[in-house]
């Protein structure tokens, strides 16, 4: 991969605000869209717009067969074993409130249980806590060790015959890899051994890691266009077919009907069965789109190498300075990381940020949708750095700079 030629394929980052570097470290809030994907929404407005599925001229069936297109791709790229596995939703987080609203709560009882991890973005655990609050569910925490940052093997009956699904965060969106080793697998070996459903939220690792739905065994699965390259406002949820039945649709209304009367109507087997409505058409084509620049583009051994070397460098950058306390496991996220929150001692993260935002750098402060997590290690608000494809050396080097600048200033004022 190289580094200097995606970047290219990046238009946000050729010149703009008087030839000064765009020094981007958010991409864990959204990457930055590649032009095939920009080219792609543009193209479908000028060129093909027109809705899905129910017109009969040359113009909607060449927006359906785009549409429909995308979700072969998406499927492929995750290797869903069938493209009506794929449904497309707003984003990770409608994703995941559209398992708690149309499956969990349909089926769910007092008595059963939910396992999640104390790792999760608030996307992954407020449907959780509503679902436990309206059917009497109870919600079960795999730990974080808060020595090494990483989930504690969980103890032998937190996954029990009452456990119904466990649902779980892929990568962090604060501490990076949590998983140690084999863990992951073992997790979700451990619920289907006692019949439980698994839901994996890749908002994170969907932009970094080759996934593989059915070498992981997960039975849904939740992500995001918007952190790889793709537009916001689309994201997939993967549905195993063996649950289609279980699974009501999240929505009722146009497009998904088999068959309606004034009392009662019935739907169209999956996907079109989850999908009322006009979809979001253009972002659907863009998602595909997203898919194909990663094919095109991206391999994912190489881009874990440079985020790893840039992870690195952005480690020993931040120990360098001094005064700054970096959350996670620095270990691992030298070997595989693309982000680092920080605090830095007596600058409040907002200060940090904002300072750094000044000085032309974008990063991200908070306690960044994982409340809980940041009240359990005691840290409300950090400030995170994250990298991606189109990330080089040289913004670790004006990140650090500046950062180390700011700081001294602060103190002697
Ligand atoms: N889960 C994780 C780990 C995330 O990092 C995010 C977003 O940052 C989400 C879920 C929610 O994703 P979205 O806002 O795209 O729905």
């Amino acid at each position: 991969m190289d580094i200097k030629k995606i970047r290219e394929k990046f238009p946000i980052f050729k010149g703009g605000d008087g030839g000064k570097r765009l020094v981007y470290l958010d991409s864990a809030a959204t990457s930055q869209r590649a032009d095939m994907v920009i080219d792609s929404v543009h193209d479908f407005y000028s060129r093909g717009n027109a809705s899905v599925h129910r017109g009969v001229y040359e113009l909607s069936e060449r927006a359906t067969g785009l549409y429909e297109q995308a979700r072969h791709k998406v499927a492929k790229f995750i290797n869903a074993a069938d493209p009506s596995e794929i449904v497309f939703t707003s984003g990770t987080t409608e994703s995941i409130n559209f398992v708690a609203d149309a499956w969990a709560r349909e089926h769910f009882k007092e008595g059963d249980e939910i396992v999640v991890t104390q790792a999760e973005h608030h996307a992954n655990l407020l449907p959780w806590q509503r679902v436990a609050q309206r059917t009497g569910a109870k919600l079960r925490f795999i730990e974080v060790d808060q020595e090494t940052f990483f989930l504690k093997d969980p103890p032998k009956d937190l996954i029990n015959k009452n456990t119904k699904l466990v649902s779980l965060i892929h990568i962090s969106n604060v501490l990076g890899n949590v998983w140690e080793e084999g863990l992951l697998e073992s997790v979700i070996k451990r619920a289907h051994e006692v019949g439980a459903r698994v839901l994996l939220d890749c908002a994170q690792s969907i932009a970094h890691k080759k996934i593989d739905v059915q070498a992981l065994g997960v039975d849904f699965l939740a992500c995001s266009a918007h952190k790889m390259c793709g537009p916001t406002g689309v994201g997939a949820l993967y549905i195993k077919k063996d649950l289609h039945d279980a699974v009501e649709p999240y929505q009722v209304g146009g497009s998904m009907v088999h068959d309606a009367e004034y009392e009662t109507a019935n739907w169209q087997p999956a996907p079109m069965k989850f999908e009322a409505g006009t979809p979001a058409i253009a972002q659907v084509i863009g998602f595909g789109a997203a898919v194909d620049f990663f094919n095109e583009h991206v391999d994912f051994v190489e881009l874990h190498n440079h985020e790893a070397k840039l992870c690195a460098q952005l480690v020993d950058g931040l120990n360098s300075i001094g005064g700054i306390t970096i959350l996670g496991n620095q270990c691992d996220m030298k070997m595989c990381g693309h982000l680092a929150a920080f605090v830095v001692d007596g600058i409040h993260a907002h200060d940090v940020s904002a300072m750094l935002g000044m000085r032309g750098v974008g990063v991200r402060a908070g306690h960044h949708c994982v409340q809980p997590l940041a009240k359990l290690i005691g840290v409300e608000a950090s400030t995170r750095a994250s990298l991606y494809m189109y990330n080089e050396s040289e913004d670790i080097e004006v990140l650090v700079r500046e950062l180390r600048d700011l700081i001294k200033t602060f103190k002697e004022a």
